[in-house]
C-alpha cells in the first residue's frame, strides 16, 4: 500500500488504528466481531443490488421502511404473548441452566459479581439452592421493550413530484461506454458459509410472537 498509494496510507496514517482496525482496537468495539449485521441487512435488501440507481434507492427505502412495521410488529407481539426477551436469548439462558443443574453457587458478595461454583457431586454438606431471575443475566438493552423502541421510528411516504422543491444540482448522463453489454445477470460474487444454511427438524414458531402451534397468519397476538 505504502509503495502504489502513498497519497491514500497518509490518508489513513491520520485515523488512529483503534478506530478502524480489529488487531488495535483493545477488543470488542462496538461489540460486533463478526459480519452477522450485514447479513441481516443482507437479507432485508436481497435481490435489489442489481437494480438501476434510483430503483435502487427508492427499493431500499420501501424494504427498510417495510423491515421497521414488521419488526415493530412482531416485537408488540412478543410482548402480547408475555415475553420478556427474544427466544434465541431465553433459549441460551435454558441451555446454560440446564449445564448448571449439577452445580452449588456460593456467593460471596451482595452485588452478585463474585461467586464460588462447585460441582453438586463433590459436596457432601447440605445444598443451599439459590434462583436467579433471567434479568439478572441479561442486559436491559435486549429486552423486547428496548428492541421495540429501535424500531418505533416511523418513515414518512415520499410525497407526488408535484410537491417536490426544484432541483438546482448538476444534471447527470448515463455514459454509454459503461454498459454492459453480456446478457442477463451479473454474476453473485457472494460466497456462501454455513449461515445460509438452515437448521434441519427445528420446531417452527410463529414468526410474529415467537410461540410454536400456529403460524403468523394465525397469529392471536397480531392486533389489526
Ligand atoms: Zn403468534
Amino acid at each position: 500500500m505504502r509503495a502504489e498509494f502513498p497519497q491514500a496510507v497518509s490518508w489513513i496514517d491520520q485515523i488512529p488504528l483503534k478506530k478502524w482496525t480489529q488487531a488495535y482496537d483493545g477488543g470488542k468495539r462496538y461489540g460486533h466481531m463478526t459480519t452477522n449485521l450485514v447479513e441481516s441487512i443482507n437479507s432485508v435488501l436481497k435481490g435489489s443490488r442489481s437494480l438501476p440507481i434510483c430503483a435502487l434507492v427508492k427499493t431500499i427505502f420501501e424494504r427498510t421502511n417495510a423491515w421497521f412495521v414488521e419488526q415493530a410488529t412482531k416485537m408488540q407481539c412478543m410482548l402480547r404473548a408475555e415475553h420478556e426477551f427474544p427466544d434465541d436469548i431465553v433459549a441460551l439462558l435454558r441451555k446454560n441452566e440446564a449445564q448448571s443443574a449439577m452445580c452449588h453457587v456460593q456467593r460471596y458478595d451482595r452485588e452478585n459479581s463474585v461467586f464460588d461454583v462447585q460441582d453438586m457431586l463433590t459436596i457432601e454438606h447440605q445444598r443451599y439452592p439459590i434462583t436467579f431471575t433471567v434479568t439478572t443475566f441479561v442486559a436491559p438493552v435486549f429486552s423486547l421493550h428496548n428492541i421495540l423502541k429501535a424500531y418505533e421510528v416511523q418513515f414518512n411516504p415520499i410525497r407526488n413530484q408535484d410537491y417536490w422543491s426544484t432541483y438546482m444540482g448538476p444534471n447527470f448522463l448515463p455514459d454509454p461506454i459503461m454498459r454492459r453489454h453480456q446478457p442477463g445477470r451479473p454474476n453473485t460474487q457472494r460466497i456462501r458459509n454455513e449461515m445460509d444454511d438452515s437448521i434441519p427438524n427445528k420446531p417452527k414458531k410463529c414468526s410474529y410472537c415467537r410461540t410454536e402451534g400456529h403460524n403468523k397468519s394465525n397469529c392471536p397476538h397480531k392486533q389489526a
